[in-house]
């Protein structure tokens, strides 16, 4: 079932180790059916090398069921599919531990945009979460990291700002489909870089104006977007 979903997120697991956001075996990406009812995700620790369509496993959204794969899914999973169930438009999702995005959700600093690359991706300043309590954390840990996602978005669109740091942890990006989502975690980690880079040469550095934001996001982006082939 789902071949083709299980091709492309296999091959958007294997595009983020190309892109260089992959230490280790830190890193998934999931990528949700076109009727929004099941999920196609990476197993969980297994290497990349040699990964192949037929490892992914299909989960229920609904009940978080294995519904087919021989192995256990990605310790994320749990985070992804809140995500599916709470944001309406996005169809694939990519976590990383991508060191300089990293580096910011450790640090629990917010990456304003300082420039035009970010104003291209994100529309504004991409947010970090709240700290989980002890209690969440031992509750359930998985499930509570995609809350506090959920949470930090309550007055912000999932679609115009595609990526979340979780404190002390690391982040999240998603898009239209699993490649999407690896475009926006790649997106960011150069984001991320470019504003480390910023901050050490001047520490006072602010963010842009709202209407150079609006002007690179907007040709890009939405209804009136003009960048690029039609
Ligand atoms: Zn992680």
């Amino acid at each position: 079932m789902l071949e083709e979903l299980k091709q492309q997120v296999c091959q958007a697991n294997l595009d983020l180790v190309a892109e260089g956001l992959v230490t280790l075996t830190w890193g998934n990406v999931s990528g949700l059916s076109d009727d929004r009812e099941l999920m196609v995700i990476k197993p969980s620790g297994v290497p990349y090398n040699g990964m192949s369509p037929a490892q992914m496993v299909v989960v229920s959204i609904e009940t978080g069921a294995i519904v087919e794969g021989a192995w256990k899914p990605s310790s994320d999973t749990v985070t992804h599919r809140l995500l599916y169930q709470k944001f309406s438009g996005v169809g694939g999702i990519t976590h990383t531990h991508s060191p300089k995005a990293t580096a910011f959700a450790q640090a629990q600093r917010e990456i304003p945009c300082f420039g035009t690359t970010h104003a291209d991706h994100f529309y504004g300043t991409v947010p970090v979460t709240r700290l989980l309590t002890a209690a969440e954390i031992q509750e359930a840990y998985e499930l509570n990291t995609g809350r506090v996602i959920v949470e930090r978005f309550a007055e912000l669109d999932p679609l115009a700002m595609p990526a979340v740091l979780v404190a002390s942890h690391a982040p999240f990006a998603w898009g239209k489909d699993a490649a999407d989502s690896v475009h926006n975690a790649v997106a960011l980690e150069s984001v991320a870089a470019m504003a480390i880079d910023t901050l050490a040469l001047a520490p006072q550095t602010g963010p842009v104006d709202q209407f150079l934001l609006d002007k690179h996001y907007l040709r890009k982006h939405g209804k009136d977007a003009y960048y690029g082939q039609r």
